[in-house]
């Protein structure tokens, strides 16, 4: 068992990057949180951002007002007009990578709109939220906001089928996350959070207040609120080890779930 630099060092210059001593070497270190008190909060795309001020007004006072005790990351989703762009593109049989840098555009525009609702509380769009701005946001006003599509661009690993991008925002606001270990993530939607099958399209859907990862695969439910990625993102995290999905356009819903409260559906790890 290495336990110091050196022997670290030993290891990574005559293994395999991927041996099974050096990775455990490498995993020696003390937990370390970059942004531990900082919460993840995506605003759904088609869910709420396409909704315009019906779906947007009532979350930017709760994210203004709640701002004040606790220090959030608020990443956007692509939605309807990334949709129509996948339609297009995907028609043109252009490959993911191409469709990825589609979608983020849109996620990017969403994030400039969400940056001028919410710019008279002093709460800035970051272009790039893994750079080294954002901890001063945080330090000074307590809130970033950042385009949820993760910049895997044309280096995107495509699907084993069709070409839609797998890794959208869902993927790339859990992955900052996860990243940074912040203390939680939570997805603002349309929905009281997963239900045993969509109810836009099924009448008899029943509520689901908590499941884990393993359950929702169980049920066939593992393509349905988050985008598939995630479950297994989730599933393998060292930090963020459970997710919460909450119904964005009920009031209070938000301050409520980043108060540490049971609100609409809670994801585990295990
Ligand atoms: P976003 O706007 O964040 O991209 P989506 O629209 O992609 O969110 O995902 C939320 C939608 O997922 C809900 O509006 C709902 O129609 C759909 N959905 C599909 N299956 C389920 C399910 N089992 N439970 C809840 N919602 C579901
Ligand atoms: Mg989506």
């Amino acid at each position: 068992m290495a336990n110091t630099t050196a022997e670290l060092e030993a290891l990574l210059m005559e293994r395999s990057l991927t041996d099974a001593q050096l990775q455990t070497a490498a995993e020696a270190a003390a937990d370390f949180r970059i942004q531990p008190d900082a919460t993840v909060i995506k605003i759904g795309g088609q869910s709420i951002i396409d909704r315009g001020r019906a779906g947007l007004y009532p979350l930017v006072d709760e994210i203004a007002a709640a701002r004040k005790t606790h220090k959030l990351l608020i990443g956007t989703g692509a939605g309807t007009r990334a949709r129509h762009l996948y339609s297009i593109a995907a028609g043109l049989n252009l490959p993911a990578g191409v469709l990825s840098q589609l979608g983020a555009s849109v996620a990017d525009q969403n994030a400039a709109m969400l940056g001028q609702l919410l710019a008279k509380h002093g709460i800035s769009v970051v272009d790039d939220v893994g750079l080294s701005s954002v901890p001063l946001y945080l330090a000074e006003v307590n809130a970033v906001i950042f385009s949820g599509m993760p910049p895997y661009k044309l280096w995107i690993r495509p699907a084993p089928e069709g070409v839609i991008p797998p890794y959208r925002t869902d993927a790339g606001c859990f992955l900052v996350a996860e990243q940074f270990g912040c203390k939680a993530m939570i997805y603002v939607k349309d929905e009281d959070g997963l239900y045993t099958a969509n109810p836009k399209t099924s009448k008899g859907a029943t509520f689901i207040p908590k499941i884990s990862v393993d359950e929702m695969k169980a049920k066939g439910l593992q393509d349905s609120i988050l985008e598939f990625p995630v479950l297994d993102l989730l599933k393998s995290a060292r930090h963020v080890r459970q997710v919460q999905v909450v119904n964005g356009l009920v009031p209070g819903n938000l301050t409520r779930a980043l108060a540490g409260e049971h609100v609409g559906t809670i994801i585990t790890a295990s």
